[in-house]
């Protein structure tokens, strides 16, 4: 079993959350493929709350690769 915390409010992260967000973080200049990278997973709510100032993230738009 994985424990998951969020990155935003520190506190595990459920499977009920099937909205639940992973993030990579990567210098913004480097374009190789191996570059260094940071994860991090969140709450879809966190994530949606705390990722929309500029852009209007929303978890839903992961759930559908189409
Ligand atoms: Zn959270």
């Amino acid at each position: 079993m994985c424990d998951y915390a969020c990155w935003f409010c520190k506190e595990t992260i459920e499977e009920h959350d099937a909205k639940a967000v992973y993030i990579r973080v990567t210098n913004l200049w480097f374009v190789e493929n191996l570059q260094p990278s940071q994860e991090f997973q969140a709450h879809s709510e966190c994530a949606k709350r705390n990722l929309s100032a500029g852009y209007k993230f929303d978890p839903d738009d992961l759930m559908n690769p189409q």
